[in-house]
C-alpha cells in the first residue's frame, strides 16, 4: 500500500504510522445509513438470554442469586474521579463510572456477553433440530444427561487470544460440546490451563493472533457438526454484546443518571478487533439514541479499528500495512486487522476513536485498585486514557454535564501473581510523573 497517497487523503496516518497517540473525529457520525442489524435483532437476543436464564442458574451455580442473568454493574467511581484529575493535571465535568464487565460470571470479561450468547444460540439452534424442546420449556432441561448427549456429538471451535476463549470455551464444554480453542503462542498460561481443566482442548500455534483465524476457520468447515465462532465477523456474537444496550438504559434509569441532549453519556471501549465495543456500540446507540456517545480507545502500536475506519478499508487493512508491528501488552487488543462488522455498522454510530500508550493502562489500573478497590486487567484500563483527549476535542461535549462511563472489559479471572505485577508496574509509573 502507497502510504503517501493515503497520508495526503488523510493526514492523521502521519501520526499513526510515528506512533502518536491521536483523536480522530468521524466525519460519518450521526449520519443515516441502512444498517444490516436492526433492534428487532437485539431483542430477539434479549429473549433468548431469558429462555436460557433458568439454565445458566443451575450450570453456574454462581449466576443464580441474579437468576441466571449474567449482567455486570455500573459503578460510580467517587474516589477515582480525583484520582484522574491528578494524573491529567484537569478537572472533569461531570460523573465518572465504571462497566464493570471485568465482574460478569464465566470468563471474567464482556466476552461473557457475545460469546456465551453464540453458544446458547447454536445449543438451542441443536435441541430444537433433534428433540421436542419448545420456546417456553424451561430450559434447565438442557443441563440433563439426554441433552448433554447429544451435544457430545456437535462441537465448537474459536480462535482467541484469551478471553473469547474463556467465554465459548467454558461454555460450550458445559453444554458438552466436543470444544477447541486455537490460541497463540502469546496467549496467558493460566488461561489455557483453566480452558483444559474445562474439559476444553486447547490447540497452540506459534504464530501471530490473525493467523489463528483462518487455522481455525478450516478445522471447523472440515466438519459439518462442528460450529466455529467468527470473532471477525459473527452476527451473533455482536448481537450478544448489542444487549448491552437494553441492560445499561436500565441501570441509568434505576441509578438517577439523567440521559438527554444537556446530559450526555459518553461511553469509552477498549477495541481490539473492534467486535465487542461495536456491538455494545450498536445496542447503546439503537436503545438509547443521540445523547449517547460511543468511543473506542486502541494502543498506538495497534490502531486497526482507527485505521480501517479512517480510510473506510475497514478489514481489508491491518496496521502492519502503515509499518506498526501490532504489539502491546494489553491482552485482546493485539489484533491487526479489524473485524468485518465493526467499521461497516459503525460508520455512522461511533463518535471517534483515540488512541494511549500502553504504559498510561497501568497507572490508571492501579489507582482504580488503590481508590475504589477493583482490579481489572491492563486492556481494560483503557478507556481512562481517552477522557482527557475527547472532552478537549468535542466542543460539543463542553459545557454540558456529562457522565463518563469506562467500560472495563476483563479482569476477574487474573491469577494473583498477574494482578501484582500489573499493579506494581503501575505503582513505579505513577512514582515517576507524581514522586508519590
Ligand atoms: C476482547 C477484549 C477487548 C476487545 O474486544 P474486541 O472484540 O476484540 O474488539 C477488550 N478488552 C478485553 C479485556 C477483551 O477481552
Amino acid at each position: 500500500m502507497d502510504t503517501t497517497v493515503m497520508i495526503e487523503k488523510h493526514p492523521q496516518i502521519k501520526d499513526l504510522m510515528a506512533e502518536q497517540p491521536i483523536v480522530w473525529r468521524n466525519p460519518d457520525y450521526g449520519e443515516s445509513a441502512e444498517l444490516p442489524l436492526t433492534r428487532a435483532d437485539i431483542f430477539d437476543a434479549v429473549v433468548r438470554w431469558e429462555r436460557f436464564a433458568p439454565f445458566l442458574a443451575v450450570a453456574f451455580p454462581e449466576t443464580a442469586a441474579m437468576n441466571g442473568v449474567i449482567e455486570s454493574p455500573l459503578l460510580k467511581l467517587q474516589h477515582m474521579q480525583p484520582a484522574w484529575e491528578a494524573i491529567n493535571h484537569q478537572s472533569l465535568a461531570g460523573q465518572l463510572y465504571l462497566k464493570a464487565d471485568s465482574q460478569l460470571p464465566i470468563s471474567g470479561s464482556i466476552k461473557s456477553r457475545g460469546g456465551i450468547y453464540e453458544v446458547l444460540k447454536f445449543a438451542e439452534q441443536v435441541a430444537m433440530t433433534h428433540t421436542d424442546l419448545t420456546y417456553m420449556d424451561d430450559y434447565s432441561v438442557l443441563a440433563t444427561p439426554k441433552y448433554h448427549d447429544l451435544f457430545a456429538q456437535y462441537g465448537v471451535i474459536v480462535a482467541s487470544t484469551g478471553n473469547l476463549a474463556l467465554s465459548v470455551g467454558i461454555m460450550a464444554a458445559t453444554f458438552g460440546f466436543k470444544t477447541t480453542v486455537y490460541m497463540s503462542h502469546d496467549a496467558r498460561q493460566w488461561k489455557k490451563d483453566k480452558l483444559r481443566a474445562n474439559g476444553v482442548t486447547v490447540e497452540e500455534l506459534n504464530t501471530d493472533f490473525s493467523s489463528v483465524i483462518p487455522v481455525a476457520r478450516a478445522a471447523a468447515a472440515k466438519d459439518p457438526h462442528t460450529h466455529f465462532v467468527d470473532d471477525e465477523g459473527s452476527r451473533d456474537l455482536f448481537l450478544g454484546y448489542a444487549v448491552a444496550g437494553v441492560r445499561l438504559q436500565h441501570q441509568l434509569k434505576t441509578q438517577g443518571i439523567p440521559l438527554d441532549d444537556q446530559h450526555p453519556v459518553v461511553v469509552y471501549l477498549p477495541a481490539g478487533v473492534g467486535g465487542s465495543p461495536s456491538g455494545v456500540a450498536f445496542g447503546l446507540k439503537m436503545i438509547m439514541g443521540d445523547a449517547i456517545y460511543p468511543v473506542f480507545c486502541e494502543p498506538t502500536h495497534v490502531p486497526s479499528v482507527t485505521l480501517g475506519m479512517m480510510t473506510k478499508l475497514n478489514e481489508k487493512i491491518a496496521v502492519q500495512d502503515i509499518g506498526l508491528d501490532g504489539l502491546t501488552a494489553a491482552d485482546g487488543l493485539a489484533v491487526s486487522r479489524p473485524s468485518r462488522l465493526a467499521g461497516k455498522i459503525m460508520r455512522t454510530l461511533l463518535l471517534g476513536t483515540a488512541t494511549f500508550e500502553d504504559n498510561e493502562l497501568y497507572k490508571y489500573l492501579t489507582k482504580l485498585l488503590d481508590t475504589e478497590q477493583v482490579m481489572v486487567e491492563p486492556s481494560a484500563a483503557a478507556g481512562f486514557t481517552a477522557i482527557a483527549p475527547i472532552t478537549n476535542q468535542f466542543p460539543e461535549l463542553a459545557g454540558k454535564n456529562v457522565t463518563h462511563i469506562v467500560w472495563a472489559t476483563g479482569g476477574d479471572m487474573m491469577p494473583e501473581s498477574e494482578r501484582q505485577l500489573d499493579y506494581d508496574l503501575g505503582r513505579k509509573l505513577l512514582l515517576a510523573v507524581e514522586g508519590e
